[in-house]
């Protein structure tokens, strides 16, 4: 049996409320060159399959986004994995295994111009057994003849074989169609950020960093709409402000100046506020003191804000008072405290003097697009497998886990799920995301890596 496992200490916590499912796999198997590349590239369309094929990668034929019908699935081409048995037909029966533990759908692809071999045997034998919905392909039928070459193959005990021409397309929509019918009930789709309007932002940070002035600010030379929510007065109001000629709503303005001028409440509180706003947000302005020396409360805020899975941008205040010595431990203290979040878009600013307030836009846009950025699954494959070559697992007792391949299953913050064979230490976790990061940017966002390991 497979399972979802969490990568817990990278980027997200486990128990992320918008915990959404990749979309369903659907692995084609079968002996070499009864044309699962064909079927492949058949399933995607000539043209995506082009535009997601990085040239002079030869390694990357493994994964692909598809679609049929609205449905969104994993397109997985075995044929591009080394098994570790000797002998073709052990060989082709461990992929198929593999397949099996990773796919919600099986697509055995046989020759029927060739008919069921040995080693079409071996893999049936194997997907008798997994419980995996097959879906039975008897590929090279080219025209109407061939057909009764593919009746033969129902000996192979999976069901009617459906009679498609990888090459020429012949029968390939009933194909997906009954691939379509196969996969599992879908998931409620993300709604989570898509209702439109301005984007939301939450202003956070300890008291007395400057979060009122800094709203007072950014009001005070702006429009500003008031957006009262529902009309009670008890409820979270929110500001629509204009900066940088967009529209953005900064949610909870209330309590950022209620709590201005009353005295402080307890920590608890603050801290009910702070998850309040953030469920309510798509990105985070954390306001850090510059002038004094990180707080464990700043570094709190932060870490929920990560854990929340919303993007950041740290705005370091005060920085009118910022002198060259306080500047040398600032960057002491952000490289030694900061570290997990050092992805996050940095400004330094003075809600007092205006000093570079500007600046915070672009560093929220950046955050933004970060948060929602998804990588094509092709793309992603081709990446992996380089990295992997490039540093595999360590061996430990005797075993090496690998990754068979990737997927990204959401965005809004990005989430990856590794289909692995064992499990993935996190200092191995924590270089595919850096690696993920360089390649491919991610600023201002958390990643949840997780993993879906075969036991
Ligand atoms: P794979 O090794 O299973 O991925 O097989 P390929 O997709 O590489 O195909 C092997 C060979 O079979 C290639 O020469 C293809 O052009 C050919 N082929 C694939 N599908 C068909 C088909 O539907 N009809 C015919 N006549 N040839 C096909
Ligand atoms: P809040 O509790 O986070 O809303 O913080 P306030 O906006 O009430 O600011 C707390 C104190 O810091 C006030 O006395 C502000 O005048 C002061 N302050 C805020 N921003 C700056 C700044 O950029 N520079 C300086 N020197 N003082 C600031």
């Amino acid at each position: 049996e497979t399972e979802i496992q969490h990568a817990d200490v990278i980027g997200v916590a486990d128990d992320v409320e918008h915990d959404v499912a990749p979309p369903p796999v659907v692995a084609v198997v079968g002996r070499p060159n009864v044309g699962k590349s064909t079927l492949v590239n058949r399933i995607l369309g000539r043209r995506e399959a082009v535009v997601e094929d990085v040239p002079g990668v030869t390694r990357d034929r493994v994964a692909y986004d598809a679609a049929w019908g609205g449905r969104r699935f994993t397109v997985l081409d075995t044929g591009g994995w080394e098994p570790n048995a000797e002998g073709l037909a052990a060989a082709v029966a461990d992929q198929a295994r593999l397949a099996v533990d990773a796919a919600d759908v099986v697509l055995f692809v046989v020759d029927a111009t060739v008919g069921a071999t040995d080693t079409d045997e071996a893999v049936a034998d194997v997907l008798r057994r997994s419980k995996k919905p097959v879906v039975l392909t008897a590929n090279k039928v080219d025209d109407s003849r061939a057909e009764s070459d593919a009746t033969l193959l129902w000996s192979l005990g999976l069901g009617e074989p459906l009679t498609v021409s990888a090459l020429h397309g012949r029968g390939s929509g009933d194909l997906l169609d009954a691939v379509l019918h196969a996969l599992p009930e879908e998931a409620p789709p993300e709604t989570f950020g898509v209702a439109g309007g301005p984007r939301r932002i939450a202003l956070l940070g300890r008291p007395n960093v400057g979060k009122s002035s800094l709203l007072n600010k950014l009001a005070g030379e702006n429009r500003v709409v008031v957006d009262s929510v529902a009309g009670t007065t008890r409820d979270p109001v929110d500001e629509l402000i204009e900066l940088g000629g967009q529209t953005w709503k900064f949610v909870d303005t209330a309590g950022i100046r209620r709590r201005a001028r009353e005295n402080q409440g307890a920590d608890f509180y603050a801290t009910l506020r702070t998850q309040s706003a953030l469920d309510r947000s798509e990105v985070a302005v954390v306001l850090v003191d510059a002038s004094e020396p990180l707080a464990e409360q700043d570094l709190r805020i932060i870490s929920m804000v990560i854990e929340s899975g919303r993007s950041l941008v740290l705005a370091f205040n005060k920085w009118d008072l910022v002198d060259e010595e306080r500047r040398h431990f600032l960057d002491r203290e952000i490289d030694r405290q900061l570290h997990h979040a050092r992805w996050a878009p940095r400004v330094n600013i003075s809600a007092r003097t205006g000093r570079h307030v500007e600046k915070l836009v672009p560093g929220i846009e950046t955050a933004l697009a970060g948060w929602g950025e998804r990588v094509p699954t092709a793309r992603l494959n081709s990446f992996m497998s380089d990295l992997i070559a490039a540093k595999p697992h360590p061996v430990r007792g005797g075993k090496q886990p690998r990754v068979m391949f990737a997927t990204q299953a959401g965005v809004q913050p990005p989430r990856f799920v590794l289909f692995t064979t064992g499990f993935l230490e996190e200092g191995y976790r924590r270089f595919i995301e850096r690696r993920l990061r360089e390649e491919f940017g991610f600023d201002g966002t958390p990643i949840e890596i997780s993993m879906k390991i075969r036991e």
